[in-house]
């Protein structure tokens, strides 16, 4: 087994540079598969998910949809060059868990009752995994059903925050996943001010805990912005095609 590397070093910098209130670069873009009603990139560092949207369609088969609401279905997944040593491609446990915990956040964020009878399928596809991929999928899908035209209460933005040699860090990397003391992922719904994903993995005290919703919260702000901006930037393009 390797040895913990120190994940603060003595200038109080990241492994990877950064502060401990600093966010990994960011890049988003929506439209980009021509065959998916929606689709969108999101990139966290060397974090890189694909989602696709498609729907609300019908049902197949019937007595599987819902008379008053549409039904949502989705999959994470991580391609087998994902990751450092291949990954088998084959669903694992991680993944179907993972798939139900982000089919949770996403639905309560669609209006599902104006869909009555059909099926919203969402694909999420793990291109490059280096930590907080939940996360970036969850975002990729809320961008993907928006690029789908439909219709939200509000975007998800999102950002884990954890506990790394004793100080609490904004945007985990991997060695600060794997080896830091606390990794809790936090999901919002910013402008109507509700957390729709959280989870915590390790320990933290209160102070932590508060100075860590602080730190995502502070995130969470940016990141929706540049979410909006990609979405803007987008219909700025068709504007100007027509
Ligand atoms: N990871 C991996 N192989 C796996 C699962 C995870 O290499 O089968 C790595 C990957 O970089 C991932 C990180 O471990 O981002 C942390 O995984 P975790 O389960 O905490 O979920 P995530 O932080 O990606 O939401």
């Amino acid at each position: 087994q390797i040895q913990k590397p120190k994940l603060i070093l003595d200038n109080g910098l990241r492994l990877d540079g950064r502060k401990p209130d600093e966010l990994r670069p960011m890049k988003m873009e929506i439209g980009i598969l021509k065959n998916a009603d929606g689709s969108s990139l999101v990139e966290v560092g060397n974090t890189k998910i694909i989602a696709a949207v498609y729907g609300p369609k019908e049902m197949h088969p019937r007595h599987l949809a819902l008379p008053n609401r549409a039904v949502l279905r989705v999959r994470y997944h991580m391609t087998p060059f994902s990751t450092d040593e291949r990954k088998n491609p084959a669903p694992s446990r991680r993944e179907i868990e993972l798939s139900k915990v982000i089919r949770e956040a996403l639905e309560g964020t669609i209006l599902v009752e104006q869909f009555p009878r059909t099926l919203i399928d969402v694909f999420m596809e793990v291109i490059q995994a280096d930590a907080g991929t939940r996360l970036a999928s969850l975002m990729a899908a809320s961008l993907a059903v928006v690029d789908a035209g439909i219709p939200v209460k509000d975007l998800i933005a999102a950002v884990a925050v954890g506990k790394a040699d004793g100080i609490v860090v904004l945007d985990l990397n991997e060695p600060e996943d794997m080896w830091g003391e606390a990794d809790m992922p936090v999901a919002m719904l910013p402008s109507l001010g509700q957390i729709n994903l959280i989870q915590l993995n390790g320990n933290m005290t209160p102070e932590e805990f508060r100075k860590g919703m602080e730190l995502a919260k502070k995130g969470i702000d940016y990141i929706y912005n540049l979410e909006k901006e990609t979405i803007k930037n987008k219909y700025a393009e068709f504007k100007e095609e027509a």
